[in-house]
């Protein structure tokens, strides 16, 4: 199973590449983690800081009871150890989009420990990635330093939004492997609801950290490169970081353990700060807080509330609806492909009479095939696609009572895209139905047999291959309309 694994080739000999990474996933929520203020992405600078994100004199902090079931079914969702109590600590720094002094996180008791993420690395093989822990904490405002000359200014919007720091253990060994542990968590925290996944608006970044080590050798320095927010990204990071350490090392220098920039214009790192320890911070628990203890009636509400999960549903594609190893990877991928899949099936059940590995089949190829490719012809996703699943579903029905050929199909579809009707309204307007009507076929057969005579007597003399010019042009002679079974046989009896 297992493929040869990733090297670096230096000088020296072959460099194994160890990677541990710190996810930041914001939990979708209304309000923030210790306040009442808005999350909403893109509001005007400072309109939804309370006073308590200011940090004004005498303000406490009020637990969101939302992020804390949200970090709690992230976790089970990761089969991880649920902490029922934990305690947050006060993490102090001076920053200026931090205007308490400290950020309150949670280091000596977090409230989710220890649990695992599958991925899969090519060809049907997995790997299980540890994860260490998660553990809730605030985000801190943005500066904006490009606004004025000579001023930075600070935008404090984001300040106490709530945050998830996802720990991996030190597993992953490539770019690769990586890549595919943050699609996959992403995949999974968008199934639970706990995190919408958008890395370009910054809800999910990650801090890379890096080491290398000759194969069997314990673990080198590690550097942590902070806050890369896109797969193609941190990939970029790993693979630039870990020929970086190797020619330090092969040049007899040593790797100190830094805090690194990713520069996604140049495509490196670099330091930015030699990296505290955690007794830098001072942390000690916040004296405003009381710890966290959730009842067992909580986390059985939390437990029931979990979706069916990527893994579980791909497998039930396979086993229960018999779709390709394929079409059930892609179709589980994202839960909103998932949804809009199931949504198509649940329609097709109700408009055909057919047993449900067919309509799955059928549902699941054109989905993977049509749809997809539109949506990518269109930039689309499936989120917003122009063509609803129960459009979809008149569509296979049409297909699957004869109405329409695969080639009026795709035409339907065509017009479907552009104009956001209904594939029968568009069927009965344009007259696209496909005939079966045997004499009009027989015409045109006779039509177009009378114009190629030479052709007529080279297929009676042997020439086989000729028969789908025939069909060719009788399709198309009755413009994609007929019905290609129907004009098969009369064909095959015309010429025979
Ligand atoms: P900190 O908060 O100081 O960065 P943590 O222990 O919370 O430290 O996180 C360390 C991260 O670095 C984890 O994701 C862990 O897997 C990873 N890590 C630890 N040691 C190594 C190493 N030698 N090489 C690569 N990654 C490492
Ligand atoms: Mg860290």
């Amino acid at each position: 199973m297992s493929e040869s694994p990733y090297r670096i080739h230096g000088a020296t000999g072959e460099w194994e590449v160890v990677i541990g990474l710190e996810v930041h996933a914001q939990i979708t929520s209304n309000a923030k983690l210790f306040s009442g203020a808005s999350t909403e992405f893109g509001a005007e600078p400072n309109t939804q800081v309370s006073l308590v994100d200011a940090a004004m004199p005498g303000m406490l902090p009020v637990l969101n009871g939302e992020c804390v079931r949200q970090a709690v079914r992230t976790g089970m969702a990761l089969e991880a150890e649920i902490n029922a109590w934990s305690r947050f600590d006060r993490k102090n720094y001076f920053y200026a989009d931090l205007p308490q002094g400290y950020q309150i996180s949670q280091l000596y008791h977090p409230i989710v420990g220890e649990g695992s993420i599958a991925i899969e690395t090519g060809e049907g093989a997995t790997r299980t990635i540890g994860v260490e822990r998660i553990h809730i904490e605030q985000d801190a405002g943005k500066l904006m330093h490009d606004q004025h000359p000579s001023f930075s200014y600070v935008d404090l919007n984001r300040c106490g939004v709530a945050l998830m720091e996802i720990v991996s253990k030190p597993d992953m060994r490539s770019p690769e492997e990586a890549g595919a542990y943050v699609r996959k968590l992403r995949s999974i925290l968008r199934y639970v609801g706990s995190c919408d996944g958008n890395m370009e608006q910054g809800s999910m970044r990650a801090d890379v950290n890096v080491s290398v080590r000759k194969p069997g050798q314990p673990f080198g320095t590690r550097t942590e490169t902070k806050n890369v927010n896109s797969v193609r990204f941190i990939m970029a990071t790993i693979e630039h970081e870990a020929n970086r350490q190797v020619d330090v090392l092969e040049s007899g220098g040593t790797i100190v353990q830094e805090t690194r920039l990713f520069d996604p214009d140049k495509g490196e790192t670099r330091s930015l700060r030699s990296k505290e320890d955690a007794h830098d911070y001072r942390y000690f628990p916040d004296p405003d807080l009381l710890p966290l203890e959730l009842t067992p009636e909580f986390l059985d509400e939390c437990r029931h509330s979990l979706p069916e999960l990527p893994d579980a549903k791909r497998r039930r594609y396979e086993e229960e609806l018999g779709l390709s190893a394929y079409n059930a990877a892609v179709l589980t991928a994202e839960a909103d492909t998932a949804r809009w899949f199931e949504a198509l099936l649940a329609e097709s059940a109700l408009k055909q009479a057919r047993p449900q590995e067919e309509l799955a089949k059928a549902a699941a190829n054109w989905v993977t095939s049509d749809l997809f490719g539109a949506l990518n012809r269109l930039g689309k996703d499936i989120a917003t696609s122009p063509v609803s699943p129960s459009q979809g579903a008149q569509l296979l029905a049409l297909v699957a009572d004869g109405t329409l050929s695969g080639t009026l199909a795709k035409q339907v579809f065509e017009i479907m895209l552009e104009t956001g009707d209904d594939p029968t309204a568009i069927v009965e307007a344009r007259g696209l139905k496909q005939t079966s009507d045997t004499g009009a076929i027989e015409a045109v057969i006779a039509k177009v047999m009378a114009a190629n005579a030479d052709k007529v007597a080279d297929y009676r003399g042997g020439k086989d291959k000729l028969f789908g010019f025939f069909v060719g042009q009788t399709m198309k002679a009755m413009a994609g309309k007929a019905n290609p079974q129907v004009v098969n046989e009369l064909l095959k009896k015309a010429l025979s």
